[in-house]
């Protein structure tokens, strides 16, 4: 689990409470950039979830598919103060990346089939704004 999280961390910004489990990485533009990515949405921000980084120039387009692949778990998720936020999920044994962008009516999809452990790489790269 060392991949993926190298060379997106900032140092010496850390005036804002970020996700504990990723340490550092929380980043908020000033400017809304019109990519849905960045708006936020009308929820408040706990600030206790993951936020999700912009995306890097050389990050990999997963092929996301409207339909979950039946009944699925939650396993973690991101922050819902963005319009944007994803969700790892446990699926009949595999496990997937649900994305929702909170419009009316929301827009729903899904990626992935993987091991626990792929999913997890995966999840932090979408974190990290390697792969969305
Ligand atoms: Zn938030």
């Amino acid at each position: 689990m060392t991949r993926g999280r190298s060379g997106v961390r900032r140092g010496g910004r850390e005036s804002s409470p970020g996700p504990p489990h990723l340490g550092g990485e929380y980043e908020l533009p000033d400017t809304p950039s019109g990519d849905p990515e960045d708006a936020r949405s009308a929820w408040p921000c706990p600030g206790v979830s993951a936020h999700p980084v912009r995306v890097t120039s050389e990050y990999r387009a997963l092929g996301w598919d409207s339909l979950p692949q039946g009944r699925y778990r939650v396993v973690e998720h991101t922050c819902s103060c963005r319009t944007v936020f994803y969700e790892l999920v446990s699926c009949g044994g595999l496990y997937m990346i649900h994305r929702v962008i909170q419009r009316r009516p929301p827009e729903h999809a899904f990626t992935g089939r993987w091991t626990l452990r792929e999913a997890r790489e995966m999840w932090q790269r979408v974190l990290t704004g390697q792969a969305r």
